[in-house]
C-alpha cells in the first residue's frame, strides 16, 4: 500500500490517468524523491481512495494511473465547526484539528469580540487538505469565508442543531429558552454545528441571542476556561463521542 497520500481534483477510477499539479509534482519528486513506478494513494472527496502508479515524473508535472480502489468514499457526520478566528498559528491549528476530527465544514465567524477582520480562506483550505491527506480521510472539510455571527444566525437552517460552547453557561442568567437543562445525550442526531467563541468570549447581547434560539444546545466544557483552540478540540471530541461517528 502506498505511504504517500495526495488529494487531487481529477476524477478517479479504474485505469484513469491523473495529471499532477506543479506543487504536487515538486513535493512528490523533488521533496520526497519518488519517481516512475512509485505507488501513491489518491483521493478527491468523491471517488474514494485509489492506489495509483506514477507513470511520468517531471519537475513541473507528472502523471499517475489508478490501478485499484483501496477504500470506498466515506462521508463524515454532517457537522460544521464555527469558530471566531484568533492568532494565525492558533487559527491554523483549529482548522487542522477540525479537519482531522471529521468536521464536514469549517466556518470562521466574526463575533463582537473577534480581533481578526479577515482570513485567508485559500490558506486555511490548504491546511484542511493537508490534514485530510495525513489522517487517511477520503473527504476534505470545506473552509468557508468569514461571516458575521448575526448574519449566520439570521440565515440558520431550521433543522440544524447548534452546540454553543460557553464557559458562562453555569451562570443562571443564561438558561435555555424554557430554563431547563438540555443534556447533549438527549439531542437528536443529524445536522449539527459547534460554536466556539473568541478570546474575549461572547458579548452579553450575543449570549442572550444565542441562548434564546430553539436550535441551541449550550454546553460547558468543564470547570476551567480553555483557550479557544483547546476548546475547539474538546468540543469536537465531546460531540463525536456523544452524537458522531466514534
Ligand atoms: N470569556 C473568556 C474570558 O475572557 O475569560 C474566555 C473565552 S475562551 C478563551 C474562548 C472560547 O472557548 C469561549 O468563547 C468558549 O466558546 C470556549 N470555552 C472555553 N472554555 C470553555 C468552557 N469551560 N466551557 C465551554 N466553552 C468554553
Amino acid at each position: 500500500m502506498a505511504k504517500i497520500r495526495l488529494c487531487v481534483e481529477h476524477p478517479l477510477g479504474q485505469g484513469q490517468t491523473v495529471p499532477l499539479e506543479r506543487d504536487q509534482a515538486h513535493y512528490l519528486f523533488g521533496v520526497m524523491r519518488q519517481g516512475e513506478g512509485t505507488m501513491v494513494a489518491l483521493f478527491n472527496g468523491r471517488d474514494g481512495e485509489w492506489q495509483a502508479e506514477v507513470t511520468q515524473a517531471g519537475k513541473r508535472g507528472g502523471e499517475l494511473v489508478c490501478r485499484s480502489q483501496s477504500r470506498p468514499q466515506s462521508h463524515p457526520p454532517d457537522l460544521w465547526l464555527l469558530f471566531a478566528p484568533i492568532k494565525k498559528a492558533r487559527t491554523d491549528f483549529i482548522v487542522e484539528k477540525a479537519a482531522e476530527m471529521g468536521a464536514a465544514k469549517i466556518q470562521p465567524v466574526q463575533t463582537e469580540f473577534t480581533n481578526a477582520e479577515r482570513i485567508r480562506r485559500d490558506r486555511l483550505q490548504a491546511h484542511a487538505v493537508e490534514a485530510a491527506e495525513q489522517c487517511g480521510a477520503t473527504h476534505v472539510a470545506e473552509v468557508e469565508d468569514l461571516v458575521k455571527l448575526d448574519r449566520l444566525l439570521a440565515d440558520w437552517p431550521e433543522d440544524r442543531q447548534l452546540m454553543v460552547c460557553d464557559e458562562a453557561f453555569a451562570d443562571a442568567s443564561y438558561g435555555t429558552p424554557d430554563g431547563a437543562p438540555r443534556p447533549l445525550s438527549d439531542a437528536p442526531r443529524g445536522a449539527w454545528a459547534v460554536l466556539i467563541g473568541p478570546e474575549g468570549g461572547f458579548s452579553p447581547a450575543e449570549r442572550r441571542r444565542l441562548h434564546s434560539q430553539p436550535f441551541v444546545w449550550p454546553v460547558q466544557l468543564g470547570p476551567r476556561i480553555l483557550r479557544a483552540d483547546t476548546a475547539a478540540v474538546a468540543a469536537l471530541t465531546l460531540w463525536q463521542a456523544t452524537l458522531g461517528d466514534w
